[in-house]
């Protein structure tokens, strides 16, 4: 058969499409990958089971995973919930240099231009210095997406590649939109689920963390403790005669005492303390990285500053209360084993220490363990 000029044309025509075949299922390959990629991403964004591991997700398995030069979270907190939420959780916010907060949605809209849609394009430092101030001198593109939820701003995640290709201004933002709206939805999610487990676990009279967030938090900070090999002091501080305020004043006023001396506790620790309602008059407190010399101080800083505070009640008319302290200190020498036993111990050590408080006439602190020499 003769090889026309014809057949020439169609041979090379035929080797363009197959070429261009070729690209097209590349294409749609390394798409699908792109889709598998962000699906598994967006499973580990959803399986974050509080705002902390979300963050650090968001931070840096995201920056790793999607290999991006930086990633920062910023995010509208106005009434400094969010950061009440990670401090109380244990996280330090010094460790999260990349989460930037913002008290009003208007400062962040003001910073993100109104139209809310994804902006990309070539580093800016005029315009993008404030959404990276950790690497304000960085070069390359910038993505930086909004998240809404129920139309409100409520943060922008912001994206930094070292390439000046990686996100072009008219580059479509599909995948970008997708990653947002599920960022927002994670957000809210867990917000909603920290505002759940703080009301379930916050007496409603006091305000403060009631008895379940005591046993919970005692079993970590015991497991912390023998970790770091700090001592760690748990405090019993039981009302004096607070039966005889009920019946002279009325429980009302009762209520009042009840969260007036948890305030003025509360007053007297650390952040890093805990403090809980135990149960009726009692409150219970872990002082971190406190051993017994120390603790007893706090203790009778306490008992003092409840004993001098002046309660008032119906208007004019003022009361003084006491309260008698227990304490106790985790035993060095106990079997570190068994944390739920350490627990257990520890608060009935502090039971026995008030006990003895009680007995010697009240108003004083008493402590179970020895103070070392
Ligand atoms: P003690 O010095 O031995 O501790 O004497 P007490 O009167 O403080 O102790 P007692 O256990 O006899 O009485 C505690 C009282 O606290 C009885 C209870 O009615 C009252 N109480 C418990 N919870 C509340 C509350 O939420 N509000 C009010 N108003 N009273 C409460
Ligand atoms: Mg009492
Ligand atoms: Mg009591």
């Amino acid at each position: 058969m003769k090889y026309t000029d014809i057949d020439i044309v169609i041979d090379q025509e035929n080797r363009i499409l197959k070429r261009q075949h070729n690209n097209l299922v590349n294409q749609v390959r390394q798409n699908e990958q792109k889709l598998l990629r962000i699906q598994q991403q967006e499973i580990r964004f959803i399986r974050s089971n509080s705002l902390s591991d979300l963050i650090c997700e968001i931070l840096e398995n995201y920056r790793l995973e999607a290999g991006l030069d930086h990633v920062t979270l910023s995010l509208v907190d106005p009434e400094y919930e969010l950061q009440r939420i990670l401090q109380e959780t244990g996280a330090n916010l010094a460790d999260f240099p990349n989460l930037l907060f913002y008290q009003t949605e208007q400062q962040l809209k003001a910073l993100l231009g109104q139209s809310l849609a994804p902006g990309l394009g070539a580093y800016n430092v005029k315009t993008h210095q404030f959404f990276f101030p950790s690497n304000p001198e960085q070069k390359g593109s910038v993505a930086l997406l909004p998240l809404i939820r129920q139309d409100r701003l409520i943060g922008s995640l912001n994206l930094g590649s070292a390439s000046r290709e990686r996100f072009l201004s008219h580059t479509a933002t599909d995948f970008l939109q997708r990653l947002a709206a599920i960022v927002s939805i994670c957000l809210e999610n867990t917000v909603n689920h920290e505002r759940l487990k703080r009301v379930g676990l916050t007496d409603t009279l006091t305000g403060i963390s009631n008895r379940r967030f005591f046993d919970q938090r005692i079993e970590e900070e015991i497991a912390r403790s023998i970790r770091t090999s700090s001592p760690l002091s748990c405090l019993l501080l039981d009302i004096d005669f607070f039966k005889r305020i009920n019946d002279t004043y009325g429980h009302q006023t009762g209520d009042c005492v009840l969260t007036d001396v948890a305030n003025v506790i509360q007053s007297q620790l650390r952040g890093s303390d805990v403090l809980a309602r135990y149960g009726g008059e009692e409150f219970s407190a872990l002082l971190i990285n406190t051993d017994t010399k120390d603790a007893l101080e706090i203790a009778e800083r306490i008992r003092e500053c409840v004993a001098s505070y002046k309660h008032h009640f119906n208007d004019q008319k003022q009361l003084e209360v006491t309260i008698s302290i227990g304490i106790a200190t985790l035993d060095r020498g106990a079997n570190h084993d068994d944390i739920k036993a350490n627990s257990h111990l520890l608060v009935k050590n502090a039971d026995q220490a008030l006990y003895q408080a009680k007995e010697n006439g009240r108003n004083q602190t008493r402590y179970f363990a020895h103070i070392p020499e």
